[in-house]
């Protein structure tokens, strides 16, 4: 670590073999496993080749999101179930739009890093026998799932944290990235700003060269205003668009019903108990059972509010003929006319005057043989939750709501990005020693098994350790390479903040708020082309502005939020211009958004027509590059999805290629 002054600003440069960008439970393993392969290549120092630089520690989706039972997507690890790598893998592209060398990648590694979570700490359940009892979650057409709880997520980035600390690598927190510096074709270090260390005059400047980088900074849940995504979870595909990188099926956000005053998924037990829903006016009066018009009877309404438990997140192709997508329809229909929409544990669905009253022998066959396999066949819905799991209950105790004295405020939220940036199957971007992990990475298809994700940033950190500690090796990077690129770039940089203090332009919140209103009433899970395509040029007159007139900031304290705006900005111009691209191929609803139409399906008792899928897309992936020459900012082409690989070898040249370090080839 040395400091250096550049223009006015005291600069501090660290030096690092690896930066970890993101102290989520990707970018944490990732820090793990990349001391454990130097470590064994003879690296004796390897925790001092290694840093996890993070905006905050405790921040991010691991450490703040989950749901019922936060799930773990793996192979089967059931005694009487058979699965394989293969089957896993058609599971995980079912729906088109995904690598395949990706999705069996994610297979075969699953059971590896399932087993380094139980090996670090995370109290997945097993049974007398050891074995580990698995369930069925979204898209899974097997048990594939396993939960440690409500909070999964956290529990793996603590329990890998730890391992972290036991190895003595250094994690700095309170690092806002400001910038990815490059020289040639590559990005040879991070800019951070430092929130701790802004006083007057300091802008914190921190730099970290490095040989290698892995992204693991999450996904872009800031861009949305109805969100389930942690606050402050911005991530960086501004700057790392900025950067050179090239991201894959941006359009494929995932949105479903999640609770709004503590951000959290009502996914599985939460439906399955089969809560009312009603909605009321914004003061909280006028209360309407508004589910009951558009189903035929009770026991069908009651029976979709359990299914959408494993069926969670907003799915156009369940909502014809009364399926459970219909309700995410519903409680948004409901919000965009001013209402706010509770789940009620303490009573059971209300109908109107054609239905029955509810009763849960009257369920239809999956959801009634479900109650009482758990023995959740309680009177209220509250009671069915406490003897289905109790866990699910407190947690919103521990942030103060209390489910069985209180209604729960719902709507339909943004939760992940089934896109992101485009990885090999080492988990390397197109920019050679950049490595993408976590939601991060584009790796998913247009839908995923519910648990993928954290399956993927478990073995894609994996496999970009494996590659950089065999390939790229742990040399740290030299005091006098690329310092004049650094220097150029730093020296933009606080030129840039410079300005921002000086400028009486826009403000960073004002920026962020039309943002994420824009992206959620246009990019959200209801999309119309022409609302697109106006939405894509607000965006882009916004960035256009930024430029102009910068982003006005009083103190060096705003300088987090100022770039953050800047860098929200342009990464919405990259989702819109994906959105409107696909739009413009002719694509309809799939995954988990809609798309209107006027002469699109209708869907009975509402003004809603939607377009189908449009099949012929799940061959090809929508692929999104910076490009600041053209109008939109933003380049798209589609690419075909790499198919499975189907190679087998016999063991004796598979141990000759690996021998010969030929598997990185
Ligand atoms: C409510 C909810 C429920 C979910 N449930 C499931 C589930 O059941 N199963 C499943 O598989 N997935 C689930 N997901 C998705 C999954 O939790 C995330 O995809 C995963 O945790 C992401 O991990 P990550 O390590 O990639 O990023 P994160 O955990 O989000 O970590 C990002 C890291 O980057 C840092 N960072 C972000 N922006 C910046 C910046 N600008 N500068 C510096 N650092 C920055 C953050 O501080 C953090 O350390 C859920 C998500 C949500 C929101």
């Amino acid at each position: 670590m040395e400091s250096v002054k550049i223009g006015k600003q005291k600069v501090t440069v660290h030096r690092y073999n690896t930066v970890i960008v993101g102290a989520g439970a990707a970018g944490m393993n990732a820090a793990v496993h990349l001391y454990e392969f130097f470590t064994q290549k003879g690296i004796a120092d390897a925790q001092n080749r290694i840093a996890v630089v993070t905006a905050g520690v405790s921040l991010g989706a691991s450490r703040m999101s989950g749901s019922d039972k936060q799930t773990y997507y793996k192979m089967g690890t059931s005694p009487d179930v058979p699965d394989s790598a293969e089957a896993f893998a058609k599971s995980i592209t079912a729906a088109g739009c995904c690598h395949g060398d990706l999705a069996l990648a994610e297979a075969i590694g699953s059971l590896r890093e399932f087993y380094h979570l139980v090996e670090a700490g995370v109290p997945f359940p097993h049974d007398s026998m050891g074995s580990y009892i698995g369930y069925k979650t979204d898209n899974d057409p097997y048990e594939r799932a396993t939960s440690a709880g409500p909070k999964t997520s956290k529990l793996m980035s603590e329990c890998l944290q730890r391992q972290v600390g036991r190895y003595g690598i250094r994690i700095y927190d309170n690092q806002e990235v400001a910038h990815l510096v490059t020289a040639g074709k590559r990005i040879i270090g991070v800019v951070t700003i430092d929130k701790k260390a802004l006083s007057t005059k300091s802008f914190g400047i921190n730099i970290f060269q490095c040989e290698n980088l892995i992204l693991a900074a999450g996904g872009p849940g800031e861009l949305y205003k109805t969100s389930v995504y942690p606050k402050n979870q911005s991530g960086i595909h501004g700057l790392a668009f900025k950067a050179g990188l090239v991201a894959e099926n941006l359009t494929e956000s995932q949105f479903g019903l999640a609770s709004t005053k503590f951000r959290w998924n009502v996914s599985g037990s939460y439906m399955q108990v089969i809560p009312r829903i009603f909605s009321t006016d914004a003061n909280g009066g006028d209360e309407r059972e508004f589910l009951a018009d558009y189903f035929p009877s009770m026991s069908k309404m009651a029976s979709n509010i359990f299914l959408k438990g494993y069926q969670w997140p907003f799915d156009p192709q369940r909502i014809e003929n009364c399926q459970s997508s219909l309700i995410d329809i519903l409680v948004f229909n409901e919000t965009q006319n001013g209402r706010r929409v509770f789940m009620d544990f303490r009573k059971n669905p209300i109908g109107n005057s054609n239905m029955k009253s509810f009763a849960i022998e009257d369920l239809e066959g999956e959801a009634l043989t479900y109650l009482r396999k758990t023995g959740a066949i309680q009177n209220k819905p509250i009671e069915r939750l406490a003897c289905m799991n109790q866990p699910a209950i407190d947690i919103y105790k521990e942030h103060k709501i209390d489910l069985w004295k209180e209604p729960l405020e719902i709507a339909v939220c943004a939760q992940h990005n089934n896109g992101g940036f485009a990885v090999n199957h080492w988990w390397e971007s197109g920019i050679r020693r950049t490595f993408v992990v976590g939601e991060m990475a584009g790796t998913h298809s247009v839908k995923r098994p519910g648990g993928a994700a954290l399956n993927s940033g478990q073995v894609g950190s994996l496999r970009a350790a494996e590659f950089i500690a065999n390939v790229y090796g742990a040399d740290m990077p030299s005091k006098n390479s690329a310092a004049k690129e650094i220097k150029a770039q730093v020296e933009g940089l606080i030129a840039g903040l410079d300005g921002f203090m000086e400028s009486k332009g826009l403000k960073a919140k004002d920026v962020i708020d039309e943002i994420q209103y824009r992206m959620t009433a246009s990019a959200g899970h209801i999309r119309e082309i022409n609302d697109a395509r106006n939405a894509l040029s607000q965006a882009v007159a916004l960035v256009n502005r930024i430029k102009e007139e910068g982003i006005a900031i009083r103190s060096t304290k705003d300088i987090p939020a100022a770039i953050r705006a800047e860098h929200l900005a342009l990464a919405s111009v990259a989702y819109l211009k994906a959105i409107v691209t696909l739009l413009e191929q002719g694509s309809g609803s799939r995954g988990s958004h809609l798309v209107l139409s006027p002469d699109g399906v209708h869907i009975a008792g509402t003004e809603i027509r939607f377009k189908p899928e449009n099949m012929e897309l799940r061959n090809l992936i929508l692929r999104i590059e910076y490009d600041p020459k053209q109008t939109d900012m933003f380049r798209c082409e589609s690419v075909t999805p790499r198919t499975v690989p189907a190679e087998r070898k016999a063991f004796e040249p598979a141990w000759k290629d690996y021998r010969e370090g030929k598997i990185y080839e």
